[in-house]
């Protein structure tokens, strides 16, 4: 039987690495032989396009996903990369948060979409949720479909303190929505080794938050940002640039924590 991961990546604070480490996650997961979803949930569609999916070619999007009957058949995309599938965003998706308010099952939409039999079907191992940068009632749907939150931080300064608003929302869900809701852990992005505040944010977030840091760190990395305007993972664009290694030792420490992988050294 194939349990499925859903996790959503999220901070509502805006150009942290989310959408870059949706894309490139769920490419290093695919990668790995696990049969992934990317789901778009910002408006933006940055995830959608960073994947080469063009506008004209969105025909349904998340917005269709969330609120309408059409099949997900029609509206989920197979990519050109091996197991890798989306759900694409267009800014039709901005008017979600409004309509959702008026909605009785709000905060359920995206967890009862990913309930239908075709994604079942499916058997997907990852669903990742690429989420807006905001702690609106989208992101509150990818927290409530989700097991887990994965959150990029970028190593600056103030970079903790946005944080604690985020985990209080964590909480809260523990408490109503989604009791099972964990954060799968923090991300450092963008990481400068050479720069002392990077360090420092280093150091705060692993003395004050433990294992909560993931061990993977993403270095900034220019490979990373150029990718999305040839349409490509950064792992197709620059397959042995440090921003793909990272994020293919990414999927690694996750795929461990997940018991499906052995972690590297171990009796086989
Ligand atoms: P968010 O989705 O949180 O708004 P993005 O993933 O879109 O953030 O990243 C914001 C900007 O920073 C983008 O231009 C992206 O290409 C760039 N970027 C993200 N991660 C890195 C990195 N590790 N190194 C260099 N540039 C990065
Ligand atoms: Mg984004």
């Amino acid at each position: 039987m194939t349990t499925t991961r859903t996790i959503a990546i999220a901070n509502q604070k805006g150009g942290v690495g989310k959408t870059t480490s949706a894309i490139n996650l769920a490419a290093a997961l695919a990668e790995r032989g696990q049969k992934t979803l990317l789901v778009d949930l910002d408006p933006q569609g940055n995830a959608s396009t960073g994947l080469g999916l063009e506008v004209s070619a969105r025909k349904y999007t998340t917005y269709d996903f969330l609120f309408s009957e059409i099949n997900p058949s029609e509206i989920i995309i197979t990519t050109q990369h091996e197991n890798l599938s989306v759900i694409p965003a267009t800014t039709d998706l901005s008017s979600a948060d409004i309509e959702l308010m008026s909605r009785a099952r709000r905060s359920f939409l995206l967890h009862d979409a990913l309930r239908h039999p075709h994604v079942k079907d499916a058997k997907y191992d990852y669903i990742l949720v690429d989420c807006p940068p905001s702690l609106n009632l989208l992101t509150i749907n990818a927290m409530v479909a989700a097991q887990s939150v994965l959150v990029p931080l970028q190593a600056e300064f103030f970079a903790l303190e946005g944080l604690s608003q985020l985990m209080l929302t964590v909480r809260e869900l523990r408490e109503t929505a989604n009791a099972g809701l964990r954060i799968e852990g923090i991300l450092l992005t963008m990481f400068d080794r050479r720069n002392n505040l990077a360090q420092q944010v280093e150091a705060d977030a692993r003395a004050n938050l433990g294992d909560l840091v993931l061990r993977t760190m993403i270095p900034r990395n220019v490979r990373l940002s150029e990718a999305p305007s040839y349409a490509l993972p950064v792992l197709s664009y620059d397959s042995t640039s440090k921003g793909a290694i990272a994020y293919r030792n990414l999927a690694t420490e996750l795929l461990v924590k997940h018991s499906k992988l052995q972690p590297e050294g171990a009796a086989q």
